[in-house]
């Protein structure tokens, strides 16, 4: 019997599905309590050997027990006795008209990305793993979409991940117009069967395309033949709760495995991938120059502290405003913050509302009104005076993506103005409307948060305005500034991608900040280069290497007093291993100690050697699994955490 295929098995006095990982002929464990296998389900595996290995080594490497991480990727279909089989569907494929179908799509690709497209296919067939780093609009995509053809021509399969947010229906229009083969798409939303029959579907080499968010890469495909990471520097590859393994890492290893190249592609990438670059270990291919007509914005800063501001709107920004509408163009404000306002406070005694579970205020909201507590979803009607001194002088402190929206509308009132953010589009189907209205090009103003930032494709865009720059250059965690760097040069990237030139305008109360001028004079790179330095004087990731052990309980203490044994437990493995230098800090509050009720507290780990954290971690997991404080507080463990929050 091989590993990966399922089998029936007691488990107490019930049944279960189980998928074997291993076989021996011998064993540890006394034969009276080892019990027969019931029932093999299937003929052939089911995953993959070189799946189940990537599973097995995540499911280490990022402290998760196996079973788990099995159950939590695994199509709960396939839990199910009956054999694993396709539902029939429409076969509409059309193969071998692939290599001539291919020749009849303009736009014929620029002197850089035919370069790039060489490259990456002249390693067909073997592991390489490449950086594309190309500039907003300087067509990665059609890259892409010409090394997936050559997989098709071979007969190979391709997966491409790409962000939670950019997995629209016009994204997977784009494939589908291209290419006349099965596509298989995987996203939360799909029922059981249908995750189902698109995973068997990649499985048995049916589909040719895999495309999905980040679970996606734990697809087996019959015919491996290329890996696309789409935006590579994207927080939601990091699956940041239960399994806590990073979907871009992953994608390199899997790569390796299978001998199939993998590409990462952003116009930001992450420092870390920046790194392995100029360490040889990705092969950097860079596209400086936007696809066809289209020319880079220009940056321009604007000083809050020297202007009066309408719902935060300067009066440079309402300006450029009404000369790109009435010069036919789209207009797009970015505003990281959804709802009417960040803050209810009482003007006559200084009391604001906060939440009674967490450690944070109530966002005001117009569209029903009501107060929502943004960390753990509590609602509460808005009060009309203040609970403190009965006084009747509330107000609203900040601006909002609803205040936004209302402060435009009666300064455009000629001119639609779209918003679009998480309370927006919480009716499926919202989210493409709004785009589909934008993309008939009329002239509008679109007012959103980060979920425009990402990936749309919106060419009547000419002007970009950014609210405030400021939240990102003062954040508390060491990602801060390259988080901030990204999110600017993507929400700027939204402009002129068609023939207009486009215009970026950032409001800052700080437009002397370092890395800000950096940013707009030098570009993402050099600042990308600064903060490396600066990482590297520090030890931190890429140049070291760190794991968050978080505890919570509703008890306030029992955070901490769980942490202070973790690190006791630490220590001690520690001096068994003969490991020094591992740099143990905490336990600490959380930023924010209290959410949804319950108290939390951190511990971070940081090392200059990945192998040893490792190698202390497993033991520490194992002994801190098997204490019974273990059960009276939630605890993970994070490897190579995306923030320290
Ligand atoms: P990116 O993913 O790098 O932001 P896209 O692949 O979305 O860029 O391309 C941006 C736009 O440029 C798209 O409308 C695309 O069709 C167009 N485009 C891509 N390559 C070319 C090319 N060689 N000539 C003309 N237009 C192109
Ligand atoms: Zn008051
Ligand atoms: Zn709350």
């Amino acid at each position: 019997m091989q590993p990966g295929v399922r089998v029936r098995v007691p488990f107490g006095s019930r049944e279960l599905t189980g998928i074997v990982i291993s076989t021996s002929t011998s064993s540890d464990i006394d034969a009276a309590q080892l019990r027969p296998i019931s029932e093999i389900l299937d003929q052939s595996e089911l995953i993959p050997p070189h799946l189940l290995e990537l599973w097995l080594w995540a499911s280490n490497y990022y402290q998760h027990p196996v079973g788990e991480a099995l159950h939590s990727l695994l199509p709960a279909g396939l839990r199910k006795k009956s054999a694993a089989q396709i539902k029939s569907h429409h076969s509409d494929q059309k193969q071998t008209e692939m290599a001539s179908a291919e020749e009849a799509f303009v736009p014929q690709p620029n002197h850089q990305q035919t370069a790039a497209i060489q490259t990456i296919n002249g390693s067909a067939g073997q592991f390489t793993c490449f950086l594309l780093d190309g500039v907003t609009g300087s067509g990665k995509t059609e890259v892409y979409l010409q090394c997936i053809a050559h997989a098709l021509t071979q007969n190979k399969q391709t997966i491409m991940l790409v962000p939670e947010i950019s997995l629209t229906p016009q994204t997977i229009e784009r494939f589908r117009e291209r290419f006349p083969v099965r596509i298989a798409i995987l996203h939360s939303g799909l029922t059981p069967r249908q995750r189902l029959n698109a995973w068997l579907e990649a499985a048995s080499g049916e589909a040719h395309i895999i495309i999905g968010t980040r679970s996606a890469l734990f697809t087996p495909m019959a015919r491996p033949g290329l890996i696309i990471v789409d935006e590579e520097h994207d927080a939601s590859f990091k699956q940041q709760d239960g399994f806590r393994y990073s979907a871009r890492d992953l994608s390199v290893l899997r790569a390796r495995h299978e001998s199939i190249p993998v590409i990462l592609g952003s116009a930001t990438p992450s420092l870390e991938s920046l790194y392995n670059a100029t360490q040889g270990r990705y092969q950097h291919i860079r596209l400086t120059q936007r696809a066809g007509d289209a020319r880079m914005p220009s940056f321009q800063l604007v000083d809050t502290r020297k202007q009066p501001s309408e719902a935060g709107l300067s009066s440079d920004l309402l300006q450029a405003t009404a000369k790109h509408l009435k010069q036919g163009g789209q207009v797009l404000i970015f505003i990281n913050r959804r709802g009417f306002a960040p803050v209810l406070h009482c003007e006559d005694c200084g009391w604001s509302a906060e939440c009674s579970s967490c450690d944070a205020r109530m966002t005001v909201h117009r569209t029903p009104p009501h107060l929502c507590c943004h960390h753990c979803e509590t609602r509460q009607p808005i009060p009309d005076h203040c609970p403190d001194c009965q006084g009747k002088s509330l107000s609203t402190g900040g601006t909002g993506t609803e205040q936004c929206e209302t402060a435009l509308i009666s300064a455009f009132p000629d001119t639609p103005v779209l918003r679009l953010d998480r309370d927006a589009t919480r009716r499926k189907g919202e989210l493409e409307r709004i785009l589909k209205e934008i993309n008939n090009g009329d002239p509008c103003i679109l007012v959103g948060t980060q979920m425009i930032a990402k990936g749309h494709h919106l060419p009547g865009v000419t002007l970009v305005g950014v609210l405030d720059a400021d939240n990102g250059l003062f954040s508390a965690d060491f990602r801060g500034q390259e988080f901030m760097a990204q999110m600017l040069i993507q929400v700027a990237g939204r402009a002129g991608r068609a023939n207009q030139p486009g215009e970026v305008l950032i409001q800052t109360s700080n437009p002397e900040h370092q890395s800000l001028q950096t940013l707009i004079h030098d570009g993402y790179h050099v600042l990308a280069t600064q903060l490396l330095q600066e990482r590297d004087i520090v030890g931190m990731p890429p140049y070291g290497y760190l794991a968050i052990i978080r505890a919570e309980a509703v008890n306030m203490a029992a955070p901490q007093r769980y942490l202070t044994l973790a690190r006791q437990i630490i220590i001690s493995q520690e001096k068994a291993l003969g490991f020094n230098g591992i740099e143990i800090h905490g336990p600490l509050p959380a930023p924010m100690e209290r959410r949804a009720n319950r108290f939390r507290q951190h511990l971070i780990l940081k090392s200059q050697s990945r192998a040893a954290l490792q190698a202390l971690l497993t033991p520490v997991c194992q002994i801190l699994e098997s204490r019974n404080e273990s059960r009276r507080v939630r605890w993970s463990v994070d490897v190579d955490p995306l923030d320290m929050l």
